[in-house]
């Protein structure tokens, strides 16, 4: 037993939340303030390209800001594939939750949505391009538009309809599950409560600094939590230790969020493309300690390239520049990324392949 307060049932342990005072203040123009962050995804967009990260994370009180603000909301087709697939299974087990019958034609209704969505998207993106136009407020459709619509790419209804199937076949794979069976077989009062959506996230404090994570599920069962990922892609070796990476900080939101001895705590990433078998396990000591030094670090390097603004004994803030981020333009790299319609430099970078190229895995 590493830490203190582990005694009794695991699922009264997840109500002790420990909060800390934020101190990162960053300070932007028009009286814009922000709090510092980290999660995989941030850490992955600052070390491929910091002006990405610029305009992902620190683009409020700037002139692009609602444009930065609608690229934002883009994604890719394999993205949404992955989606749909998150939210066609929180929405069954939330009916399983609720003592209803767990659906049977999940993969039916996945698809169903999927088409739906990219059906939705060249109507979306009008209406944000047109809102672009009237300055109306800032308001979010349910739907997220696709990213290739934006950019007028192409991608063929073949590989519309293979993500289709892929989808189909991801919730097939689940509903006859080891890892559903397994799942069903605790009491729903053990499950995590369906917190994440598209657009909140679960989070951890380490050092005053938010960790967003994005697992899909929790549940405690006798003295252990387990804490799963489903994955609609292909686990190909890169995607596995991307994946293995991601683990290791839903372990330490078990820790720090949830208070529980991180020797009581098993995560799984479920490849739903696969035969998905029961296969938890346990992140090490070291590993949970070298995940929690890679945060501070992370954190660190970001707060390096802001500017000290001001400084007394309840927080700190800090300028963020769009010179102080650097751009990293490479030909596939821009060309996947949302935010090339505001960078000169990527789409120099990529104006060889414009229009021809694919927009991104997930
Ligand atoms: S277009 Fe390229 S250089 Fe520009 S922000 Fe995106 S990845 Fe970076």
């Amino acid at each position: 037993m590493k830490r203190s307060g582990s005694e009794g049932k695991v699922g009264a342990l997840v109500t002790q939340i420990r909060r800390t005072t934020w101190r990162v203040t960053i300070v932007k123009d028009m009286g814009v303030t922000r709090n510092i962050s980290w999660s995989v995804t941030r850490s992955r967009t600052m070390a491929d390209c910091p002006r990405q990260g610029f305009f992902e994370y620190y683009a409020d009180g700037e002139a692009e800001s609602y444009a930065a603000w609608n690229l934002k909301e883009l994604v890719t087709l394999p993205m949404l594939a992955g989606e749909v697939v998150d939210i066609v299974i929180s929405a069954a087990l939330k009916k399983v939750a609720k003592r209803e019958p767990l659906p049977t034609n999940m993969a039916d209704v996945g698809a169903r949505n999927f088409r739906k969505f990219v059906e939705a998207s060249p109507k979306i993106i009008a209406s944000m391009r047109e809102n672009a136009r009237t300055a109306d407020a800032r308001r979010r459709s349910p739907y997220r538009p696709l990213q290739s619509d934006w950019y007028g790419l192409d991608l063929g209804k073949d590989y519309e309809q293979r993500l289709e199937k892929q989808v189909a076949d991801c919730l097939l794979n689940f509903e006859k599950s080891e890892v559903l069976g397994r799942i069903l077989a605790v009491d729903p009062v053990n499950w995590g409560p369906f917190t994440r959506s598209m657009r909140t996230r679960p989070y951890f404090e380490l050092d005053g600094t938010r960790a967003y994570t994005s697992f899909d599920f929790y549940f405690t069962e006798a003295d252990t939590l387990f804490i799963l990922d489903w994955k609609s892609g292909k686990a190909s070796q890169r995607q596995r230790e991307a994946a293995d990476s991601q683990l290791s900080v839903y372990a330490l939101y078990g820790v720090h969020e949830l208070i529980i001895p991180e020797d009581h705590i098993q995560v799984q990433a479920i490849w739903l493309q696969e035969d998905v078998a029961w296969q938890p396990h346990e992140v090490t000591s070291p590993a949970l300690r070298a995940c929690e030094q890679r945060i501070r670090s992370e954190v660190a390097q970001e707060i390096s390239l802001l500017k000290m603004n001001e400084a007394n004994k309840n927080r700190v803030e800090y300028r963020a520049d769009r010179a102080d981020f650097p751009a990293r333009p490479s030909g596939n790299k821009c060309a996947q990324c949302k935010y090339r319609e505001l960078c000169p430099e990527g789409q120099v970078a990529c104006s060889h392949i414009a229009g021809k190229a694919d927009v991104g895995d997930r």
